[in-house]
Formats: structure tokens, C-alpha cells, sequence
């Protein structure tokens, strides 16, 4: 697999990108990725700004459909609702960093970001014993100081845009636009507004996953389809 067919953005080659995710004392600037390999049908669904209220509801769609998803989640979020968080890492989701406080990147110090992924992954790693190894910066702005969350940054191909559009816009955005290797974007949260309304989210969801499946893609978590994709 040629790093071009994984989309990272910036240079380097695959083994580098594997030794930047997989070393710990790792002192490379995180590559970004965008997708997986377009030559199988792999495809891997996440959700930022989690856990909320409406989570539990999520997980009982993925469970449904057999589908494992990949959850960025805010350690504020975590630290309000561990007991879902739990559930979620308890479901045989994988867990991703997407910072404390859900805060805009862009202007602050390489601290400042460092310490909210450092924070994010506490929270995590406090509330449900996994440490994430993938992260997602917040509204996809990346910035200096990513290279404190030691991990992959995952962007998307595909995003549902769910926080506006109901959830037939959401989904048929996802059907028009997934494909081999997509990494699709959608949110079992509202930033932190942990009560808010996700059934438009869930809806689109219980759409989409039938339909997919149909067409002959699978459902793996990012790390699977990155570094083990199927065939
Ligand atoms: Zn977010």
C-alpha cells in the first residue's frame, strides 16, 4: 500500500507514517490521513464530539448492523459521562482523541494544543483504561503543537455535515459520496453540549449502514483500515 493510496498529506512513506503512530518517543510531526486504500471496500465510520446523551441510541444502530465505528471523543464529554464512554470502548469501538475542550486550534500555542490532546487522552485513558491512539483535531483546523498527541490525525472524505442537515441530507450526502476506502465523518455529539439532539444522526445512520452494506462495503475501525485493510 503506497502512502499516496492512503491519502497522507504530507511526505514520507508509510513505514514512517506506522513508526509515527506506533512510537511512543516518536518525535515526527503526525501525518494526516484522509482515506484508506481505494482498491478494497473497506470503509471506516467515525463520530466526533462524543460521548452524549444520545450515544447509547448510536450504539445500538452500529450493534444492529454488526459495525464497528471509530469514536473521537472530547475528554470533557468523557469526564461528564464516563459510564458511556465506557460503553462505547465496552462495544469493541476504537477510541480517538478529539482534545479536551473541543477548542478552535488555529492562532494558540503549540502548548496550548499539546496540552489539550494531553488532557483528551487522560480523560480517556481515565474513564475507560484505553489509551487513543488516534486523534482528530477540532472543526479539521490542524495547527503547531500537534505533535504533543503522538498519534495519527485523522481527517475524512466524507462528512455528513450532521450538526445542520436532517438526517435524509445526511444521509443521502454519505451515499453520494462514499466509496472504496472513505473515511466518513459524522458526531454522536454537539461539541460540548452533551444533551443535545443526535436523532437526526442516528436516523441517517440506520439509513445508510443497509445500504452500504448492500453495495459490498465493510465497516472497519480507522486503524484497521489503515494498517490492516482488507482485501
Ligand atoms: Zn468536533
Amino acid at each position: 500500500m503506497g502512502a499516496a493510496e492512503i491519502g497522507i498529506g504530507i511526505s514520507g512513506s508509510v513505514a514512517a507514517a506506522a513508526w509515527a503512530v506506533r512510537g511512543r518517543a516518536s518525535g515526527v510531526f503526525g501525518p494526516n490521513v484522509w482515506h484508506g486504500p481505494r482498491s478494497g471496500p473497506g470503509i471506516a465510520l467515525t463520530f466526533d464530539d462524543g460521548p452524549s446523551a444520545g450515544t447509547p441510541k448510536l450504539l445500538r444502530v452500529l450493534e444492529e448492523f454488526g459495525v464497528k465505528a471509530t469514536f473521537f471523543q472530547c475528554g470533557a464529554n468523557v469526564q461528564a459521562l464516563p459510564e458511556i464512554a465506557r460503553e462505547v470502548a465496552a462495544g469493541g469501538h476504537e477510541m480517538g482523541n478529539h482534545t479536551f475542550s473541543h477548542p478552535m486550534l488555529a492562532m494558540r500555542s503549540p502548548g496550548f494544543v499539546a496540552e489539550e490532546f494531553r488532557r483528551g487522552r487522560e480523560a480517556i485513558l481515565g474513564a475507560t483504561g484505553v489509551e487513543a491512539k488516534v486523534v482528530r483535531v477540532p472543526y479539521g483546523v490542524r495547527w503547531f503543537g500537534l505533535r504533543g498527541a503522538g498519534a495519527v490525525h485523522v481527517m475524512w472524505d466524507v462528512i455528513g455535515v450532521d450538526w445542520k442537515l436532517p438526517a435524509r441530507g445526511v444521509a443521502e450526502r454519505i451515499l453520494k459520496r462514499a466509496r472504496n476506502g472513505s473515511i466518513l465523518c459524522l458526531h454522536d455529539g454537539r461539541e460540548l453540549n452533551r444533551g443535545a439532539d443526535i436523532s437526526n444522526t442516528v436516523e441517517a445512520v440506520r439509513w445508510v449502514l443497509p445500504a452500504l452494506l448492500e453495495r459490498g462495503h465493510t465497516f472497519h475501525t480507522v486503524t484497521e483500515l489503515l494498517w490492516t485493510p482488507p482485501t
